[in-house]
């Protein structure tokens, strides 16, 4: 058996040995997984469970030929980069080839966080510059340097202060604008149209309106005397509540920002046409899908200026103690003892499959076809479920809103613990996130099918009845649905091209959310 322990030995060994920091899903009762397979986890007592929470199993749990590329690499050789291995440069070229040819060099490294702090050294040591925009509910690792710039993690501390050298702005929700969001960039928002009580507003060209946000952040930075290195963002906010820009969005960013003679930093792909190259782009763990493998990629000039500060760039994924003066062989031994360098063999076989895998059973399309189709029945859920304030995303990765009202868009934060956890016990596994916690994320593995999708809606919708009763909120007007979607002009488009309707909340959200003391809050995954 793949369980070693009993239950709550386990639970008692973790509560003993692990940092009380590191949340568990559903703390109120723990779920033990002993193996996975594809988008199904099991716990120890065989009980399936269906995943909508491991995007970064991206290619489905224990794919065979990953385990089996892997291992194999594993049983011939691991070692670190600094031997010429043709795993490494393979996987540079395939990584190389999803993106614009400007993004030639890679670095690559063992997580998230590191990738995207050696994008804030390479950054900073091209402009010679030191500050950074980001965006507001952002979040883009857990190192100091980034925690720094990750207003995310600022909501838990209610004294969080932002050093001098970060700036953030209003996150770009696609296509709406909600009239909280800032009073002087509504004043400049040629209004398209109002629902009911005005609360929702569309500009036409929502892009410029935030870009321009940008712009003027720029210009108060440089009053100051203050010099901008690079702009960061996730290109779909993930954390912040799957967040997406309205298109355009990231061009007329990145128009600003080289005019300030800093840089743009995508963390992680998913470029917005072919007008939009970010000088560095920094990838995460589902490229390695759970191993760990990460990477930098940008362009030669960078790359060119990095290697020129004369540093020299290698790591592992502990920090490896200096050796004493002349000490080649405690050197030695450190190198074996801790192996798994970014970039090393079996990191870079493994990444090799998955990309062989989301080619040969067509992930894309399927996260596309599947997606669709999951979007398409939670928007039915939404015409007639007042809960769900919105219903947002790409392919499979899709936030539902609830809020206690439509129209004030209270966030119903203890509503989304409440699904989260009457799914469990539909062995239905789910997260909530955003800065209130009340958006429910579907990031399932890409190879969830449609009747996963249909069988997560049926569950759903009686959570929600439920839910709704106790709270008093009347279902909608089902037949008038029609009507109703004729409104969102926005909404209907975004079903047509997958573009995302806006998100309510970032920039209307409290700079300081109240802090949960709601002990069965589920920690927000990945
Ligand atoms: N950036 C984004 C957008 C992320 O979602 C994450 C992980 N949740 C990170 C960076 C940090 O990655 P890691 O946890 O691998 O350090």
């Amino acid at each position: 058996s793949a369980e070693k322990l009993d239950k709550s030995k386990t639970l008692f060994l973790r509560k003993k040995h692990v940092g009380p920091s590191c949340k568990i899903f559903f703390s109120q009762d723990p779920i033990k997984i002993v193996k996975a397979k594809g988008q199904y986890m099991y716990d120890e007592n065989g009980q399936r469970y269906l995943d909508c929470i491991n995007n970064v199993a991206h290619v489905g749990h224990c794919h065979p030929d990953v385990v089996q590329a892997g291992a194999e690499q594993m049983g011939t050789l691991n070692t670190n980069a600094r031997f010429l291995h043709d795993n490494l440069v393979l996987y540079a070229q395939r990584l190389q080839a999803t993106l614009p040819p400007a993004l030639s060099v890679c670095y690559f490294v063992n997580s998230g966080s590191e990738a995207n702090d050696l994008a804030l050294r390479l950054a900073r040591n091209f402009t010679g510059h030191d500050d950074i925009i980001t965006l507001e509910n952002a979040y883009h690792g857990h190192v100091s340097s980034l925690i720094d710039i990750s207003p995310y993690k600022h909501h838990q501390l209610p004294d969080a202060e932002l050093r001098p050298s970060v700036h953030v702005v209003s996150a770009a929700p696609g296509g709406v604008h909600r009239s909280r969001i800032s009073s002087n960039l509504l004043h400049r928002l040629q209004v398209q149209m109002c629902t009911e009580a005005g609360t929702e507003r569309t500009t036409p060209d929502p892009a410029a309106a935030y870009a321009d946000d940008v712009r003027e952040l720029i210009d108060r930075a440089h009053e100051k005397g203050r010099k901008i290195a690079a702009f960061i963002a996730e290109s779909l906010q993930s954390c912040g509540g799957q967040v997406v820009p309205p298109a355009g969005y990231f061009q007329q960013v990145a128009a600003h920002l080289r005019r300030a003679g800093a840089l743009v930093i995508a963390d992680e792909v998913q470029l917005q046409g072919a007008d939009f190259v970010p000088d560095i782009v920094t990838m995460g763990k589902p490229i390695g899908k759970r191993t760990p493998v990460s990477c930098v990629v940008t362009t030669a000039e960078v790359a060119q200026a990095f290697a020129s500060s004369g540093m020299e760039y290698f790591n592992t994924v502990r920090p490896e103690p200096p050796p004493p003066p002349g000490s080649a062989l405690i050197r030695a031994s450190a190198l074996v003892q801790i192996p798994q360098f970014g970039g090393n063999p079996v990191s870079c076989a493994i990444g090799l499959a998955v990309l062989d895998v989301i080619g040969k059973e067509d992930l894309q399309g399927n996260a596309v076809r599947v997606g669709r189709r999951l979007s398409d029945l939670l928007e039915a859920l939404k015409r007639k479920h007042p809960l769900i304030g919105d219903v947002r995303g790409r392919g499979l990765f899709i936030g539902v809103e609830l809020v206690k009202d439509r129209l004030t868009l209270t966030p119903a934060t203890a509503e989304a613990q409440e699904v989260i956890y009457k799914l469990k016990e539909e062995k239905i596994l789910l997260s909530a996130d955003g800065p209130h916690r009340n958006v429910l994320k579907f990031k399932p593995p890409m190879c969830f099918t449609p009747e996963d999708a249909e069988l997560v809606a049926a569950k759903l919708d009686p959570v929600l009845t439920e839910l709704e009763e106790v709270l008093g909120l009347k279902p909608l007007d089902v037949p008038n649905v029609g009507k109703d979607r004729s409104k969102r002009t926005l909404s209907d488009e975004r079903q047509q091209h997958h573009d995302g309707i806006g998100a309510p909340h970032p920039a209307s959200a409290p700079k300081r959310i109240r802090k949960e003391t709601n002990s069965r809050i589920t920690p927000a995954a990945d």
